[in-house]
C-alpha cells in the first residue's frame, strides 16, 4: 500500500510504502547508512544483530571507542603521572578537546560549555548557582512526568532551602493528549505571579519524546522573573538544541544516551554566556574551577575561570572523557544537520508503517509535528502489559518498556537503519496478532 503523509507544520510532502524493498531501497539512499558499520551492534544467541531502539536508554558503542581509551590506558602504563603533561593527548586539558565539539551538538559558544561530572551533579550544581529563593519567590515549575532523578534532586533543593517540596514543587501537567502545552505554562506563571524562581524542563520529554520550544520557555520564565534552565538527557545529540540562542541560563545533559560515550559517562553543562564572567553568582567550587595558570601554586587565593569551566570541581576521569571523545569525533564528521534529516525521515517512517498497521489498541503519544519531537516514538499499547514487551524481546527486537503500558522506540540515524524499523513494525504486528 502506497500512503501520503502531509502534515500542515510539514513542508515536504513524503511519499512512504510499507514494502521490505522500499525500506531496502531507503538505506541504499541513505547517506549516512555506513556509520551502522561503525557501531558494536549486540546480537542474539545465534549471532544476529538484535534492532536496537534503546539508544534513548544507552547508545551504542563505536568501534573506535577502544582505541581511543587504548591511547590513555597506555599513556598511564608508560607515563604514570608524566601523563598530565606527556601524554600523547595531556590529560590536563583533556575536557578541552572536548569542547568545541560538545558545543557544536548542542548549539552553544565554546564558552558555554564544559563536560564534567554525572547529570544529576551537575543539576545540582546549577541550582546552587540559578536557584536563589526568596522569602516570596522560591517555587520551582517542573512536568508533571518530569524524569525521577530531575524531581528527586529539585524536591532535594527546595527542602536544602528550608522550603515545603508539596508546596514548592510546581508541575506542568499534560493536557488529555498525554502532551504539555505552552498556555499552560503561561497560566501556571500568572497563578503564581512573583512565586517562579525558576523553571526546569526536559529539553525533550524522556516519556513521550516531546520536544520543547526552548527559546519560548526561557523567554516566558525571564518574562516572569524566573531562572530556566533545561535537562536536555533527551535532547542532546538527537535534536538541534540551539542552547545559545534559546537564552536559557542553564543547560545539563549525558553523553550515554544518544552520544553513545558509554554507562554513567559523563555528562555536559551549559551556562549562558551571559554569566560567563559574573563572578558574584554563588556556586560551589574545586581546584578546577580556579585558573588554570596558578592552579598549581596550591596558595593563591581562589580566581574562578571565566564561562562553564569554572564550575568545574574535580579533575576528571580521562577514561570516560576518551570515550566521549570517540563519539564527539564522530558527531563532529556527521553534524547534526545531516543527522537531524535522516532522522526525521526514519522516525517518519516508523510512524506511518505503525499508522498502516490499523491496530486500534495503539497510539503514538509523540507528537506527529516532526519540529516536536526527535527520533523516538513513545508507542502507547492499550491492555498491554510487560509481556508484551517481552514477547517483542525475543523477537529479538531491544526496545523499552514503561509502567503502564507504553513502549519506547528510538531509531537512531547513526546506526538504525530503514530496515530495522520495517522488520520491527512487523515483528510488534506479530506479537499483537499473538495476543487476540
Ligand atoms: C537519563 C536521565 C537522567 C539520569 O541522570 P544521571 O545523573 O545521569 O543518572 C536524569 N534526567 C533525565 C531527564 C534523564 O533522561
Amino acid at each position: 500500500m502506497v500512503s501520503f503523509v502531509r502534515n500542515q507544520n510539514y513542508s515536504t510532502l513524503t511519499t512512504f510504502s510499507n514494502h521490505i524493498e522500499f525500506a531496502q531501497n531507503l538505506d541504499k539512499k541513505d547517506p549516512l547508512a555506513n556509520y551502522k558499520k561503525q557501531f558494536h551492534h549486540p546480537k542474539d544467541q545465534a549471532g544476529n544483530d538484535l534492532i536496537y531502539l534503546c539508544g534513548n536508554s544507552l547508545g551504542l558503542q563505536p568501534k573506535t571507542t577502544a582505541h581511543y581509551i587504548n591511547q590513555e590506558l597506555n599513556d598511564w602504563a608508560n607515563l604514570g603521572v608524566e601523563g598530565h603533561l606527556e601524554a600523547r593527548n595531556p590529560w590536563l586539558a583533556y575536557h578541552e578537546y572536548l569542547t568545541n565539539g560538545m558545543a557544536s551538538i548542542v548549539g552553544a559558544k565554546p564558552i558555554e560549555v564544559v563536560v564534567m561530572n554525572t547529570l544529576t551533579t551537575n543539576l545540582h550544581l546549577m541550582m546552587v548557582s540559578f536557584y536563589k529563593p526568596t522569602s516570596t519567590r522560591y517555587k520551582i515549575i517542573i512536568e508533571a512526568d518530569a524524569f525521577p532523578s530531575d524531581k528527586y534532586a529539585v524536591e532535594s533543593q527546595l527542602r536544602h532551602h528550608g522550603i515545603d517540596d508539596k508546596e514548592g514543587l510546581i508541575l506542568w501537567k499534560p493536557k488529555e493528549d498525554d502532551l504539555n502545552h505552552l498556555e499552560d505554562l503561561e497560566q501556571l506563571l500568572n497563578d503564581h505571579k512573583d512565586e517562579i524562581a525558576l523553571i526546569m524542563v526536559g529539553g525533550v520529554n524522556y516519556y513521550t519524546g516531546q520536544a520543547f520550544d526552548l527559546k519560548k520557555i526561557a523567554e516566558l520564565g525571564h518574562q516572569h522573573g524566573a531562572n530556566v534552565g533545561f535537562d536536555c538527557a533527551h535532547g542532546a545529540g538527537n535534536i538541534p538544541l540551539n542552547l545559545h540562542d534559546s537564552g536559557a541560563d542553564f543547560a545539563i545533559w549525558c553523553t550515554y544516551k544518544y552520544l553513545n560515550a558509554g554507562p554513567g559517562s559523563l555528562a555536559g553543562c551549559f551556562v549562558h554566556e551571559r554569566h560567563a564572567y559574573d563572578k558574584t553568582l554563588n556556586r560551589f567550587t574545586g581546584w578546577w574551577s580556579h585558573n588554570k595558570t596558578t592552579r598549581f601554586n596550591m596558595r593563591d587565593e581562589f580566581d574562578v575561570l571565566p564561562g562553564a569551566e569554572g564550575w568545574q570541581l574535580s579533575n576528571p576521569p580521562i577514561l570516560s572523557m576518551a570515550a566521549i571523545k570517540a563519539s564527539v569525533d564522530i558527531f563532529k564528521e556527521v553534524g547534526m544537520d545531516a543527522l537531524r534529516t535522516k532522522s526525521k525521515q526514519l522516525t517518519g517512517y516508523f510512524e506511518f508503517l505503525l499508522k498502516d498497521l490499523n491496530h486500534p489498541g495503539i497510539r503514538i503519544i509523540t507528537p506527529t509535528n516532526p519540529n516536536e519531537r526527535g527520533c523516538q516514538l513513545s508507542i502507547q499499547v492499550k491492555n498491554a502489559d510487560k509481556k508484551l514487551h517481552q514477547k517483542l524481546t525475543d523477537k529479538g527486537v531491544i526496545s523499552d518498556w514503561r509502567e503502564p503500558d507504553v513502549i519506547r522506540c528510538a531509531p537512531v540515524p547513526l546506526y538504525n537503519s530503514f530496515t530495522e524499523v520495517y522488520e520491527m513494525v512487523q515483528r510488534l504486528s506479530d506479537v499483537l496478532n499473538e495476543q487476540e
